[in-house]
């Protein structure tokens, strides 16, 4: 799907303002970094006129998924089951710059799949690509919000023919589905905007420090990302026939999606992190963050609330807490999921 916004700077500066000041971003600094550029894309391609927005779908809700392996097992959000997207996209949007070029030489074009900053999500609703929901995501009234996003920022004056580019409304209306089912309480109660730095997307990919033991309970068995506020959106649900456009084939599921043994995981070293992620979008995630994730869902399971005792991965997580081979971090979640459990 694509749709054209004009570079205009950002309706919602004032918001994203207060949200930063509020420290809701948490570690993610690189987003008061470039604040001015972000707010405004002419300042981060002169003259920019036109933002040409992609969104691309990467769950078939028409076909099974993979099914879990048994438990204890870390899932991994549905964004990162395929090839990295940023490469996949990045690719397509620059040969779409080039065929561009070709008739226009003289204008700028500037690529970006999260590599630039850019209020995105903004501007694919000005594209008239969906509207941003409660959970604070892109949703398409038919495709759902399973959709990744991408620009290309240009000087190029473009402009949408017939219906393309048209607001669509937000059909969130009276529900609350996303807001009542987030393990974290994240979102605002009123919806439309969250505290980053309690969402379990941020906490296991981008927080690189111990997590507040309070906050491993509702982590559940997510090891990287988390779907919960998608998983109940009535935009999102499965489908009986094909989904109205069609899945790349680079997003498809690929082992280790949909998800990791928690025991493999806590005996991996840094070649079997980069074997297994050697393709995908979480390839920047470090071991000791996925040891520290994975260490809080052995935590979860072996728990005494769930009663499913578990000796060798106890024993595990127990070696692991005295082991001077991993980092502190990884010791100090053991001996911070040991204490949980006394
Ligand atoms: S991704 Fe998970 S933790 Fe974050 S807002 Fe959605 S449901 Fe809450
Ligand atoms: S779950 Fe309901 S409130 Fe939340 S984004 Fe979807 S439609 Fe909107």
């Amino acid at each position: 799907m694509l749709g054209i916004a004009p570079a205009d700077a950002a309706d919602h500066a004032d918001h994203v303002k207060q949200w930063l000041a509020a420290g809701r971003h948490g570690e993610m600094t690189y987003m008061e970094a470039a604040l001015a550029e972000r707010l405004d894309p002419r300042r981060l391609v002169p003259g920019a006129k036109s933002i040409i927005c992609v969104a691309d779908l990467y769950a078939d809700r028409a076909a099974p998924e993979p099914p879990l392996p048994p438990a204890p097992a870390g899932r991994i959000a549905r964004y990162a089951w395929g090839d990295d997207y940023h490469k996949v996209m990045k690719k397509r949007l620059h040969r779409l710059a080039d065929d561009l070029r070709e008739v226009w030489p003289d204008e700028e074009y500037r690529t970006t799949v999260d590599t630039a900053p850019i209020l995105e999500r903004e501007q694919a609703l000005r594209a008239g690509l969906g509207w941003v929901g409660k959970n604070t995501m892109l949703i398409h009234p038919r495709l759902g919000s399973y959709m990744l996003l991408g620009e290309i920022v240009t000087t190029l004056a473009l402009e949408t023919a017939g219906d393309a580019g048209q607001a669509i409304s937000d059909h969130c209306g009276t529900c609350t589905r996303c807001i009542d089912a987030c393990p974290t309480r994240c979102i605002d109660p009123a919806g439309y905007t969250l505290d980053a730095s309690r969402c379990i997307s941020y906490l296991t990919l981008e927080h690189r420090g111990p997590i507040a033991p309070e906050l491993h309970a509702p982590i559940g068995d997510w090891l990287a990302g988390c779907d919960v506020c998608q998983e109940v959106c009535p935009f999102n649900a499965p489908l009986d026939a094909p989904p109205p456009a069609a899945i790349h084939p680079a997003h498809r599921p690929r082992p280790p999606a949909p998800a990791i043994p928690i025991l493999d995981l806590l005996q991996w070293d840094a070649d079997a992190r980069r074997e297994a992620f050697e393709r995908s979008a979480l390839k920047r995630i470090r071991l000791d963050q996925l040891k520290r994730n994975a260490l809080i869902i052995a935590g979860n399971y072996l728990g005494v609330a769930t009663g499913h005792p578990d000796p060798a991965l106890l024993a595990r997580v127990r070696a692991i807490a005295n082991d001077p081979d991993e980092t502190e971090l990884v010791r100090t979640t053991a001996r911070q999921v040991l204490e949980r459990m006394e």
